[in-house]
């Protein structure tokens, strides 16, 4: 493949841009591939190479580049209306009280603009509904950048992760390894009268994939109702992705006080939200005291975006489809994996995949392979799995092999993954089964 016009945008953007980007995981080695524009299922770069996409934005894109006329025409007709007011609107209502409808903890809804902005608000209100400074995150977890979660260390004490932040705010965090309950509970009982929330993604979606083991979720759930905190499901990667419309914690059977989203619900354009019990959301300014507030809040050509993204997906096979293929593609890898690469691990869930270049081998497994860590993945997942359970065991695995040598490979055939060893990985509508099938030649052949 020739890249020779993404390495010249490279070199005009790392004389203006740091590091020649505007969000760092983009930054892949030696440089980028600029894209020129999406079609389906793949993006076609600067230098006309074609990829299949399964980065998807790094997930809010829940059809791929194509979009569905309805979403497409609501968004021009918004767009073409003038794009936004500082006045609400109608659309805003109707995406407020479809996530309502469809999410088992949403009553109430307010929009935001990021992630990031979700998680932010959703730790303000905490603090400022229980009045207490404590929140409970997991390592290997990510908020997006936030200072209250940009955080190291472990339950006996954490720093900033980044320099530019206070060390007050980690003052204030306690990280936890995700599923070890009796960590958990040894927090509680030192610190529960302190504690505001505990702030967890469902399944760790930036850090491998990692799935909650049996009963680990319902155990946050309990500890945090009788401590009187908050438990914040951070839902920005498996809202709307995962569990269908009722989101990860439908699937799971486990209503959290709050959630954030991202992504998906703004259908491709940037938004946050975050929802929860009206007693709760009505804190926030100007129902309550918690001030909150945005410019673009709610924008229009998001909120439309949104609303006809999740409207087409209940009306469509849309996640009977992305699943399947999810499904194929997680089984194929793990026979590749089976036979050229033991040690290796295929996670994900739903439309989430990934692999893991773990050098422990099937840890977990039984005799005849099969895992045996009580993970909810079992049902789905192909043998020879070593389900990794914490945010430390991806980190232990051979992440460089991934950044350096296997992802170069894949993008060289044609296959467009996230560049480093962490970041989840989505199918989109737009996959078809031959796209399945080429991507599973190039692993044959990259591992
Ligand atoms: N929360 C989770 C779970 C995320 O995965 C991300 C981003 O990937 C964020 C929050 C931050 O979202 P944003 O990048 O839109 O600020």
């Amino acid at each position: 493949m020739n890249h020779d016009e993404s390495r010249a945008l490279y070199d005009r953007a790392l004389s203006v841009i740091p590091g020649g980007v505007n969000s760092s995981v983009r930054a892949t080695r030696p440089y980028p591939f600029f894209v020129q524009r999406g079609d389906g299922a793949h993006v076609v770069d600067a230098d006309g190479n074609r990829y299949i996409d399964y980065v998807n934005g790094y997930g809010p894109l829940l059809y791929g580049h194509d979009l569905p006329e309805p979403v497409q025409s609501a968004i021009q007709s918004h767009a073409a209306e003038g794009p936004m007011y500082g006045a609400p609107t109608e659309i805003e209502v109707d995406l407020a009280e479809f996530v309502a409808r469809h999410v088992p903890s949403v009553e109430m809804v307010r929009f935001v603009n990021s992630g990031t902005e979700a998680t932010v608000s959703a730790v303000r209100l905490a603090r400022g509904y229980t009045g207490r400074d404590k929140i409970v995150v997991m390592q290997g977890g990510y908020h997006g950048a936030q200072e209250s979660t940009l955080v190291e260390g472990g339950p006996d004490g954490a720093e900033p992760s980044s320099p530019g932040i206070p060390s007050a705010f980690a003052e204030h965090t306690i990280p936890v390894p995700f599923n070890d309950v009796d960590t958990i509970e040894a927090v509680f009982e030192e610190h529960g009268d302190d504690i505001a929330a505990v702030l967890t993604e469902p399944i760790l979606g930036n850090t491998g994939i990692v799935l909650p083991v049996d009963g680990y979720l319902e155990r946050l759930r309990e500890l945090t109702a009788t401590h009187d905190s908050l438990l914040i499901f951070d839902e920005v990667i498996t809202g709307f992705r995962v569990g269908g419309l009722q989101c990860a914690q439908g699937k799971f059977g486990v209503t959290p006080d709050v959630t954030t989203f991202g992504k998906i619900v703004g259908g491709g354009f940037p938004v946050g939200a975050i929802g929860g019990k009206s007693e709760i959301i009505e804190q926030f300014t100007p129902a309550g005291e918690v001030f909150q507030s945005g410019t673009f809040s709610g924008h229009p050509v998001t909120m439309a975006a949104g609303y006809e993204t999740l409207k087409y997906a209940a009306e469509n096979d849309v996640y009977e489809h992305v699943n399947r293929l999810g499904e194929r593609l997680r089984r194929g890898i793990a026979e590749i994996c089976a036979d050229q690469a033991p040690s290796y691990t295929v996670v994900g869930t739903d439309s989430m995949f990934k692999t893991i270049f773990t050098r422990e081998g099937p840890a977990d497994a039984d005799e005849e392979g099969v895992c045996d860590a009580g993970c909810r993945q079992r049902d789905s997942c192909a043998r020879y799995e070593y389900c990794p359970k914490t945010g430390a065991d991806v980190a232990d695995a051979e992440t460089e092999r991934w950044e350096r040598i296997f992802w170069q490979e894949m993008k060289e055939r044609g296959i467009f993954l996230t560049a480093n060893q962490f970041e989840s990985q989505f199918v989109s509508y737009a996959h078809t089964d031959e796209d399945i099938e080429r991507t599973l030649e190039a692993y044959k052949e990259a591992l």
